[in-house]
């Protein structure tokens, strides 16, 4: 399996490891060390010999920060965790605080006293996140202090070595452009920008524009490294060449010279002597870059990552693949709620689900012949209270029944080579109440506005954020999480820069793939989450229009479930867009299921039954 089901962190470790840290920091003239959840690269997912926070704490979240100073130690975290961080971490050691309401850099000016020496390693830390941390220090008079070596990989016995797993080309039928041109792309950005060079530090972006795929982290098909762009000259690559199998070393080495990743600090510093304009993403790369290049005499651009927004809108080839991933993870969906409908109450747990929908996605890769390569991310299964939960992720500890009366929230992605997916369907156990439903219902209306709106160019995703919460919001509901995010081509399935949020500064470009989520979750009852990935169509006219409209196409292809319909809430126009979604549904999943889950199928896809008074 993908995905495991270990109970993760250790709180037991946290006493004397944090004592080792004081006798380092003791031994070493600093009063405080910061320990971010992050590595080089920034990224959702960190290789196990980066978990440095959770070694120290036992905190396994995607974020959060301690700050350990000799007689105390904080950790941050955000809403998500508040919860978690109390059962994973040792409370007489840390003392949990909000990463949102207490940042540190808030908590630098409060707590600590002036002539306070607090160290960090540059290289775990954005130039962006210096910036503010060093504004609040010197605001209250306290001392950063970059370090050469971070102490934690010091006293970490048995810290796992980085991971060194092949790197494979990923081909130009899915990627659709070859890296050559993307590089030339990204040479011309570049030089726009006024710089000479950039740092790609995203293996987002190195995968995406050299046409490569690895497998460095869980369920994100990255390979880490760094590369230096040139707007004139050769391209390097940074990449433990252990990683690169002779086919993959002879075509990078058409398209960079290869480097040793140990020689990045003397290869940054050689450019920088020669006076080069180095574009660097404030939100991306490590405060470490930028004093080697300021230090070495060069000059730092900021800029963001040019590959951002051309992987962000997909080409041709990559919707094309999206497309047919999703027509698969649909059959995929069909056989795991097909089986799930013939199961008796009490009869199932979280667990068993989690593990026969990563078995139907295998055998539906194999028959297409487009293996399953992971997961996207560790399914979110939650029944009854578990479903209110938003980032929840099962465990042997929390695996809970499927109890008659209860809704079902399964929250899932898959990445294959042609594209990644993320799919949510909530499914009632039993008889849903007619609380349930209402809400449901409601939920889905967000959804279906979102999949029928129509917007011009410069839209946002601020801008349409609040139609997914309509329905919700004039029955006084709302949900406490963005409506969407953006998601990858065979590669991360958070990506940015577009996303459905307050937060979405981003304008919506053609081509660019979002997720479209509204939910609904009463703590301690249950959770509603529906979710399809769409894809921001071109431009066109409207029959009477003035200006060119974009919109949305839906890729997920997975039935809604009708015994949570209350279809007294939905309009003539929401009861015509269930229809046709659920036709077409039908239409391209059922030639690829037969048997009982082709009669589930056309069951759970027939048309509504429509008042025609509304
Ligand atoms: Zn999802
Ligand atoms: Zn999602």
């Amino acid at each position: 399996m993908f995905q495991t089901f270990d109970t993760e962190g250790d709180r037991t470790q946290g006493k004397s490891r944090v004592a080792q840290l004081r006798a380092w920091m003791a031994d070493n003239d600093v009063d405080g060390f910061i320990v971010p959840r992050a590595d080089e690269h920034q990224g959702e997912y960190v290789p196990p010999c980066s978990e440095r926070l959770k070694w120290l704490t036992g905190f396994s979240g995607s974020a959060g920060v301690a700050i350990v100073l000799a007689d105390r130690a904080v950790i941050f975290v955000d809403g998500r965790y508040t919860l978690q961080v109390r059962d994973q971490v040792d409370l007489d050691v840390f003392t949990p605080d909000s990463l949102i309401d207490n940042p540190p850099s808030e908590w630098i000016g409060s707590n600590l006293r002036k002539g306070f020496r607090l160290a960090f390693d540059p290289w775990l830390h954005t130039v962006g996140d210096v910036k503010t941390l060093s504004d609040a220090a010197s605001k209250a008079g306290v001392t950063l202090v970059p370090l050469d070596a971070n102490p934690i990989d010091r006293i970490w016995a048995d810290r796992p070595a980085p991971p060194l797993a092949p790197v494979e080309i990923h081909p130009i039928s899915y990627a659709g452009e070859l890296a050559k041109d993307k590089l030339a792309r990204l040479a011309a950005a570049i030089a726009v920008e006024g710089a000479t060079h950039t740092v790609l530090t995203d293996p987002s972006s190195i995968a995406w524009a050299f046409n490569i795929r690895g497998g460095d982290v869980p369920h994100t098909p990255l390979a880490l490294g760094f590369a230096v762009l040139a707007a004139e000259g050769p391209h390097l690559l940074f990449m433990d060449k252990r990683k690169l199998p002779m086919v993959a070393e002879a075509y990078l080495t058409q398209l960079a010279d290869l480097r040793a990743p140990s020689t990045l600090d003397d290869e940054i510093a050689a450019l920088a002597k020669t006076g080069a304009k180095i574009a660097l993403d404030p939100a991306l790369a490590a405060e470490r870059l930028k004093t080697l290049v300021i230090g070495n005499g060069g000059s730092v651009v900021p800029a963001a990552d040019p590959a951002r927004i051309p992987r962000a809108t997909k080409n041709r080839a990559e919707i094309e693949g999206s497309r047919a991933a999703h027509r698969r993870d649909g059959a995929a969906l069909a056989h795991l709620l097909c089986w799930l409908d013939g199961q008796k109450p009490d009869t199932l747990d979280e667990i068993a689900v989690v593990t026969r929908l990563e078995e139907a996605r295998r055998l539906i890769g194999e028959e297409t012949q487009m293996p399953l390569r992971d997961v996207s991310f560790s399914t979110i299964a939650g029944a009854g209270p578990n479903g209110a939960i938003m980032h929840y992720r099962v465990s042997r500890d929390t695996n809970r029944p499927l109890r008659d009366g209860e809704l079902f929230l399964l929250d899932s992605g898959a990445q294959y080579q042609d594209g990644t997916t993320d799919v949510t369907r909530t499914v009632p156990i039993g008889r849903p109440t007619d609380e349930m439903r209402e809400r449901y219902t409601l939920v889905l209306k967000g959804m279906i506005g979102i999949s029928l709106l129509r917007f011009p160019a410069g839209t946002r995703g601020a801008d349409i954020d609040a139609v997914a919460r309509l329905a919700l919001w004039k029955a006084g509901l709302d949900f406490a999480h963005g409506t969407g995010h953006g998601v990858g081509s065979y590669l991360a399935v958070h990506e940015g820069p577009q996303r459905i949020a307050r937060t979405g500064t981003q304008k919506l470009l053609e081509g660019m793939m979002l997720s479209n989520e509204p939910g609904y979750y009463k703590p301690g009852g249950y959770g509603i989450r529906l979710e399809n990935l769409v894809l921001v169509t071109p431009p066109a006219e409207l029959p009477g229009g003035d200006i060119a409209m974009h919109g949305f196409e839906t890729l997920t292809l997975v039935p809604f479930d009708r015994r949570m319909l209350d279809t007294g809430l939905l309009n003539r126009e929401e009861l015509q867009w269930l229809d046709a979604y659920h036709a077409r549904v039908l239409a391209e999943i059922g030639p690829m299921v037969g048997g009982e889950t082709l009669t589930w199928l056309t069951e759970a896809t027939a048309p509504l039954p429509h008042d025609d008074k509304r």
